[in-house]
């Protein structure tokens, strides 16, 4: 590859960002209420297994959700596979290939397949419409994702399950502290999962939860995240070491404390890209209209139509990588193109999930990125459009 960062600051005559600019910079609480937390488990040397700071953290999520039950988990990938066993999931689970692998890979290694199911065009969620072709007498459940911060179409969804006999539950790693209908997300389906891992909008280093208010799968998952104990010598189930420590959970309490902050700058951030990505042909900002929703805004996402750019999404990703400015394609290709499954399952087609996956780019934002950086990103994106070009030259 020939361009780099000086073939583009001597076209664009500035400098390229020094510093590496991440999708995920963690978002941070404050350091010193983290340490006076941190001093306290030294007092107790009380590191995991329940300690007081990761009760705390449960009871605070699942208020905060509006949930009977909380249980944090030491990653989400893990909580995804422990509410599988507990929903006593078997066969056939239906759910979008447009996620993050770890959503197809918690099914497969409970022994269920994942049937990937199509997404809308506009909201990149799961398509209700494309479910009910998809139920075989195998289908055991749907698995939604609430992709990007923004809900599932979670009452199209209840409705299919309900009229087939499935359970309906949710990857909500993306999507704390955003709502639905005036209601958290983390409250539907028969449970929850929120990914905590660093670089997600709310962040204990590595983590998770599972929420719901069923009282007797809460009880299940609490015994099969600490190898099957009820007590201290008595184990009554499988069971696997999903733990999260007190180290995590004080990191998850002190985030807690400026999640509202996060909220804010994220939402400026969007605000500021928005305006500076504004009337840039073929290059799309994913905007779901939700006036009077709480949203965490820590997707930025842009669609580019490359028949309009004449700049393709791939080429755009390159040059801003050049430029220290490190975009992601989330998520391409699409699980169904990813192993085991593409091996497992050549036939499956989705067009709308190819079409999106080979669209989009998701652009920095969270604590760690200026406005300023922001407008010099949306500049770049600019330029390099204006300049195809010459750049594609230099891309040869
Ligand atoms: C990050 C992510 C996961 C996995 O979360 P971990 O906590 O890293 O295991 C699962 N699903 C989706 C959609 C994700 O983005």
């Amino acid at each position: 590859m020939k361009t780099n960062v000086t073939d583009l600051a001597i076209l664009g005559g500035r400098p390229a960002f020094a510093e590496l600019l991440h999708v995920g910079r963690p978002n941070l609480g404050d350091q010193e209420r983290f340490l006076a937390r941190i001093g306290g488990m030294f007092e107790r040397r009380w590191l995991s297994n329940g300690g007081p700071l990761l009760t705390e953290f449960e009871r605070q999520i699942a208020q905060m959700v509006g949930v009977r039950h909380c249980m944090a988990v030491s990653n989400a990938t893990v909580g995804l596979e422990l509410l599988i066993r507990a929903l006593g999931l078997q066969g056939e689970v239906i759910v979008p290939s447009f996620t993050f692998i770890a959503t197809a890979h918690a099914l497969h290694s409970q022994g269920v397949k994942p049937v990937f199911c199509d997404i809308d065009r506009d909201t990149h969620q799961l398509d209700p419409k494309c479910i009910e072709s998809l139920i075989t007498p195998r289908t055991s459940g749907i698995l939604g994702v609430h992709l990007w911060g923004q809900p599932s179409a979670v009452e199209e969804l209840q409705t299919i399950a309900d009229r087939h006999g499935l359970t309906l539950f949710f990857d909500a790693a993306h999507s704390i502290a955003s709502t639905h209908r005036g209601r958290a997300i983390g409250s539907f389906g028969a449970a929850e999962v929120f990914s905590f891992h660093a670089t997600k909008f709310f962040n204990t280093a590595e983590g998770g939860a599972i929420v719901t208010n069923d009282d007797s799968l809460a009880a299940k998952i609490a015994q099969s995240r600490q190898f099957g104990f009820s007590g201290v010598d008595s184990v009554v189930t499988w069971g696997t070491n999903a733990k999260m420590t007190e180290l995590s959970a004080a990191l998850g309490l002190t985030n807690l404390e400026s999640i509202d902050q996060f909220i804010e700058v994220n939402e400026a951030n969007f605000q500021c890209y928005k305006e500076n990505l504004s009337g840039i042909s073929g290059v799309t900002l994913h905007e779901v209209a939700c006036e009077s929703e709480r949203r965490n805004f820590q997707y930025v996402v842009v669609e580019i139509d490359a028949a309009v750019t004449g700049l393709g999404r791939d080429e755009l990703v390159r040059i801003l990588h050049a430029e220290n400015v490190l975009v992601r394609r989330y998520f391409f290709p699409g699980c169904h193109r990813m192993e085991p499954y593409r091996s497992l399952m050549p036939e499956v087609s989705l067009p709308v999930t190819d079409l999106v996956a080979s669209r989009v780019m998701v652009l920095p934002t969270g604590t760690a990125v200026s406005h300023d950086q922001i407008r010099t990103i949306c500049e770049l994106i600019r330029f390099a459009i204006a300049h195809r070009e010459a750049i594609a030259g230099a891309l040869s």
